[in-house]
């Protein structure tokens, strides 16, 4: 028995880096895994395969009505009625939904004097607003349900700024805010709300950077390495679990040190 075996879990953002990783973990761990993507179909494709090789609904989901354990759907997380439908879809060929992780995310960089309003609107949506459309779309189900565990990805950014990151730190630390009144508001339900700050992760994004760069940021790390994706996936696991039964309202580093 997997720590996420009999649980159902919506990632959305996955066809690549952390989002991926999250989905595999969960996947290993015996959840059945819905995710998102936007552009990057193939790896999506690809994705679902994978997780359906798990075949977790003969060991843990006995009784779902559909067969199914492994469902990638494109759906843009900056859209209000997309979410609800997303939702609706999930919790209609899955039967219920267990563990939200809201992990799409976007990076539009600039000095606050070359920031277009384009530019700023794009990453508060997609970061921050995908945030509020899928924990509205998805609470109705968890309230029903008595239960349910949260996940928001915020960032080091959103908690001590970043020069050139004024929209990004914005609709991260706006992330954990949000995360923080939703455990109040639906701790009574037994519904958790927790937020995952990973540093500086090494994932396909970064592979492109110069290794001079990406060297010097690693040397800034009391840890002296970037994160693996797998790192922020288990502590993913671990809020998506009982293993984290009294965890609400916080906001897990997982950064090797850099801000403490
Ligand atoms: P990534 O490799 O660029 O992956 C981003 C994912 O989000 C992709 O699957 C992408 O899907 C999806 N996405 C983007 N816009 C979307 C939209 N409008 N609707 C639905 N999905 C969308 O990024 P990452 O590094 O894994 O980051 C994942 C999360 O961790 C983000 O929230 C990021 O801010 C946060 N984070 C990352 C780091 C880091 O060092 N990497 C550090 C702190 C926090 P498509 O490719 O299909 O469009």
């Amino acid at each position: 028995m997997g720590l996420l075996s009999g649980k159902t879990a919506l990632i959305t953002g996955a066809s690549k880096g952390i989002g991926r990783a999250i989905a595999i973990k969960f996947a290993q761990e015996g959840a059945r895994v819905a995710f998102t993507y936007l552009s990057s179909v193939e790896k999506a494709d690809s994705l679902e395969h994978e997780l359906l090789a798990y075949n977790n609904v003969e060991k843990g989901f006995g009784h779902a009505t559909v067969p199914k354990n492994a469902m990638g759907i494109k759906s843009d997380a900056a859209d209000f009625k997309s979410a609800e439908e997303l939702i609706n879809k999930v919790v209609e060929e899955f039967g219920s939904l267990d563990i939200l992780v809201n992990n799409a995310g976007i990076t539009r960089d600039n000095l606050l004097m070359r920031m277009s309003e384009e530019n700023w609107d794009e990453v508060i949506n997609i970061n921050l607003k995908s945030c509020f459309n899928t924990v509205k779309a998805v609470t109705r189900t968890m309230m029903k349900q008595k239960s349910g565990s949260i996940i928001n990805i915020t960032s080091v950014v959103g908690a001590k700024g970043n020069a050139g990151q004024s929209n990004y730190a914005a609709s991260k630390a706006g992330i954990i805010g949000f995360t923080k009144s939703v455990a109040l508001e639906l701790g009574s339900r037994n519904i958790r709300c927790n937020a995952v700050a990973p540093g500086f992760i090494e994932t396909e994004m970064t592979e492109v950077l110069d290794e001079k760069t990406v060297q010097g940021w690693r040397d800034g790390i009391p840890m002296k390495r970037g994160g693996q994706p797998e790192e922020v996936a288990d502590a993913c696991v671990f809020l998506g679990s009982e293993m984290s039964s009294y965890i609400s309202g916080q906001v897990l580093h997982v950064n090797g040190a850099m801000y403490t």
